[in-house]
């Protein structure tokens, strides 16, 4: 299987970009997701021609405009980090995902300190000029911090977002046709349901008539309402509701020993007691047994490589 177009702070993988000549190498990118992603990094700043080591740089709000300025005020480096956006940021429109350092005036994607003109801090609701602009310009994009990486939710509903995503890419968008948006949905619905119960509810019926609309228009429509869906934490409640929906589909593939067993471990799944990939396996197995074709494209069951083993944590 061919990896996956990811771009990611420079720093995250080892390389010695950062002001002060070190770096921030993320062993679970370059060990584990590197396994199945191919990351394209950029460091804004060394782009920039800031150089190595480097003063350190931040946000200063002038005149409603925020400003790369060095700590000391002694240099704007706003226009040149401009120039790297408007050169760099318009060649990322094949990327599934990006992963962004914390705390950068750069590369934050939240909390980033902002300072007034006189270099006083006034809040710390900025990002930084590169992750904003990457924002802006690809809003589909699944974009996370590596920081919020270490929280086992968030990291398991990037990865599953990214592969969602590069399905989206590589089959619908590719060669848009009312098939690949039907198939699409289909497959995605179980993941859909239990990331947002409302969104599923709408996004079937705006594909019930793909006559009325020109097929551009729909597809724009319906991949806003997905990706904003699978951002969506999913608790366990909801996890709890897939899966009873999708046990019965498989109900007459399973004796009453084994629903017996799937239900407890539902249950128990819903207590906290167990891991989702518990009940998951049980499920999959059963399907195995006895495949049902409508359960076997969903990619609820397997919505990335199981070696990443994101489910053994949430
Ligand atoms: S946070 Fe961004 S700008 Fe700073 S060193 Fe890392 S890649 Fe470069």
């Amino acid at each position: 299987m061919s990896k996956i177009p990811v771009g990611i702070s420079t720093c995250l993988l080892g390389e010695q970009v950062r002001y002060d000549g070190g770096h921030k190498h993320s062993r679970f990118c370059t060990e584990v997701l590197a396994r199945h992603f191919d990351f394209h990094p950029t460091c804004p700043e060394v782009a920039a021609g800031l150089g190595t080591p480097r003063p350190a740089v931040h946000l200063r709000e002038i005149d409603n405009n925020l400003r790369l300025i060095d700590a000391k005020g002694n240099a704007d480096h706003t226009e040149s980090m401009q120039a790297v956006i408007d050169q760099v940021v318009p060649s990322l429109g094949h990327l599934r995902g990006y992963i962004l350092m914390a705390k950068s005036p750069s590369c934050g994607m939240e909390r980033i300190k902002v300072h007034n003109e006189e270099g006083q801090l006034i809040h710390r609701d900025g990002r930084g000029l590169f992750a904003e602009a990457l924002m802006q310009a690809y809003p589909l994009l699944p974009v996370e911090e590596e920081g919020r990486l270490h929280d086992d939710q968030l990291r398991e509903n990037f990865v599953e977002r990214v592969f969602a995503y590069d399905d989206w890419l590589q089959n619908v968008v590719a060669d848009l046709s009312p098939e690949a948006l039907i198939q699409f949905h289909t497959r995605h619905k179980f993941q859909l349901l239990a990331h947002n119960e409302a969104i599923y509810r709408t996004l079937g019926p705006l594909l019930a008539d793909l006559k009325c609309t020109p097929l551009e228009q729909i597809a724009k429509q319906y991949i806003s309402g997905f990706m904003a869906a699978m951002a969506c934490k999913v608790s366990r409640g909801a996890h709890v509701n897939a899966m009873q929906h999708l046990m019965g589909y498989l109900r007459d593939s399973m004796g009453d020993a084994d629903r017996q067993v799937l239900t407890e471990q539902i249950e128990a799944y819903h207590r906290g007691e167990l891991p989702l990939i518990v009940p998951m396996t049980l499920l999959r197995m059963a399907q195995r047994r006895e495949p049902v074709d409508y359960v076997a494209l969903q990619q609820y069951l397997s919505p990335y490589p199981d070696e990443l083993g994101l489910r053994n944590r949430v």
